[in-house]
């Protein structure tokens, strides 16, 4: 036996088709082998020699041939012979055999077309013939094992794209555009309650009756639309609730659509739950807003009314202490004077808290408030005007930078204005009070800053000082812990709201915002 005689057995990668065949050639007379050898090369496929048939059978065991040319005559095993016995193997039940022979008999030709010749080729051999007959098995098995491979990558794919359709969590339909069902995986069965024999071929109209084909994108494109909540019913009549989300896609022979369907029963059940807590803690909310309403309305007027009807006795007080002085002063020894002195000052003082108690409940009851165009700085000239005394006094001075024109309540921002510089110069350091009113400008407000070179404030009484009669260091200055309380609510009246930035020793900057929605 002598194997690989001529050419190559190059192949492209694990699957690819190989570039060349393997053929046999058989025969006892090395002259004969040589010549056959010698016509097939030009072919430029990969040769294999025998010189017997028992050496041709066991290449046959380990190659695949294009073709065998088997000489007849052989001493042993003769051509027929070796024939039967390649025919008789699996792997070499179908390679195609020529015959070489000399004779011409129709015994012959019979008997090898019997045992599974494909053809005889008559010596002398024509070249010409021969590469002919040649050329066409080997082509043959080329188109052969394109198939095969064809086949099972086209297999392989199937596999695969089953297995994706399986390991979907929802139920997948896929339907022509029509929604006829051409594929589904077992979930659509089970939520279907069909075979998937009966689901194939069905409409999926019959399932989801509302469904209708979405746009169709471009070839080959899948564009989801978004779930939506279809009725879905099963193949008992019985209805239920479905997720349904179809993406449309092209192949180059048809347009398809893939339909994901998911039972939303208990999705509904939670939705309504939820809707329902929502509807009773809406109502919940509503009540307690009107309870909240009402007992806040009770207690403003309450304290409305304390701090009015206290006022009369508080006034009377005040009052009766005066003439007191007047009438005995001068037969007062000092303990007494001072003892009167103290009544005096203490209801002025009680007097100034219900006063500024009534202001500041005024503010927190009242509604909407009378919007015109109001100059901020006409407001600050008006401010300073009530303070005149203090600012004299203290020798304060206040200066005003690029303050706008609002729309807004020109009382309410006095107020603030005035309750701002008024302390100001209250918590002045040991310098003379400066006081810079200026305003910045953002997209939706204007923000007034109103900074002096006061004593300054911890940073931890920032939100304290705001508070409803909240003071620091109450004993050094007079007041009545109200001033920044009836701020806040006037610039929550305006729309906005008010803070402080300041460090002990470094003076203060209280500012406070404005809406300019309308300005
Ligand atoms: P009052 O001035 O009557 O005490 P406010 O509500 O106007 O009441 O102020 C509360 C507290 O905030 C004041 O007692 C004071 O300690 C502090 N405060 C307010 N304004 C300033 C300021 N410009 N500089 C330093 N401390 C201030």
């Amino acid at each position: 036996m002598s194997a690989p005689a001529s050419g190559t057995s190059e192949v492209q990668g694990p699957n690819a088709v190989p570039l060349t065949a393997k053929l046999l050639l058989v025969d006892d007379d090395p002259d004969n082998l040589m010549a056959l050898q010698a016509v097939v090369e030009p072919l430029e496929q990969q040769v294999m020699l025998a010189r017997n048939g028992t050496d041709a059978l066991r290449l046959c065991l380990d190659h695949d041939f294009a073709a065998i040319l088997l000489d007849v005559r052989m001493p042993g095993m003769d051509g027929f012979e070796t024939a039967e016995l390649i025919r008789a193997r699996k792997r070499s039940r179908h390679t195609p055999i020529l015959f070489l022979t000399a004779y011409r008999s129709d015994e012959q030709l019979f008997r090898g077309y019997d045992l599974g010749a494909v053809d005889y080729l008559f010596k002398p051999i024509i070249p010409e013939v021969l590469q002919g007959k040649v050329r066409v098995f080997v082509e043959l098995q080329r188109t052969e094992e394109l198939l095969r491979q064809q086949t099972e990558e086209l297999a392989r794919t199937e596999r695969k794209f089953r297995a994706v359709l399986e390991a979907a969590p929802d139920a997948m339909l896929i339907t022509s555009e029509a929604g006829e069902i051409e594929l589904a995986n077992s979930r659509a069965d089970e939520l279907f309650g069909y075979s998937r024999a009966g689901l194939i071929g069905r409409n999926i109209r019959t399932l989801i009756p509302k469904w209708a084909r979405p746009p169709a994108g471009g070839p080959g494109i899948r564009e989801p639309r978004p779930e939506a909540r279809f009725h879905a019913v099963r193949q008992d009549g019985t209805t239920f609730p479905a997720g349904i989300t179809l993406s449309p896609f092209h192949t180059p022979e048809a347009k398809f659509v893939t339909t994901a369907a998911r039972d939303a029963t208990s999705q509904v059940a939670a939705e309504a739950r939820i809707q329902k807590i929502n509807v009773e803690l809406e109502k919940r909310v509503q009540e307690r807003t009107l309870e909240l309403t009402r007992s806040n309305e009770a207690l403003q007027q309450f304290a409305w009314a304390a701090s009015h009807d206290l006022q009369e006795p508080v006034r009377t007080v005040l009052a009766y202490s005066q003439w007191l002085g007047q009438a005995i002063g001068a037969g007062l020894g000092p303990r007494e004077a001072k003892m009167l002195q103290f009544i005096e000052e203490h209801a002025k003082h009680m007097h100034q808290l219900l006063g500024a108690l009534q202001e500041y409940i005024q503010l927190a009851e009242s509604g909407q408030q009378n919007r015109t165009w109001v100059d901020c700085n006409a407001a600050v000239k008006t401010a300073q005007s009530a303070l005149l005394g203090a600012i004299h006094e203290s020798g304060a001075t206040i200066e005003c930078q690029g303050l706008p024109t609002v729309l807004s309540s020109d009382v309410l921002i006095v107020q603030i204005l005035q309750n701002l510089i008024s302390n100001a110069i209250k918590y002045r350091s040991d310098q003379p009070p400066r006081i810079r009113i200026s305003a910045e400008a953002s997209s939706d407000n204007w923000v007034v800053s109103v900074q002096d070179n006061g004593v300054g404030i911890d940073p931890k009484y920032f939100e304290f000082i705001f508070g409803v009669f909240r003071r620091l260091d109450g004993a050094r200055h007079s007041g009545t812990g109200m001033g920044l309380a009836i701020c806040r609510a006037a610039a929550e009246r305006l729309g906005g709201r008010i803070w402080v930035e300041s460090e002990v020793g470094s003076g203060s900057v209280f500012r406070f915002l404005l809406p300019r929605t309308s300005d």
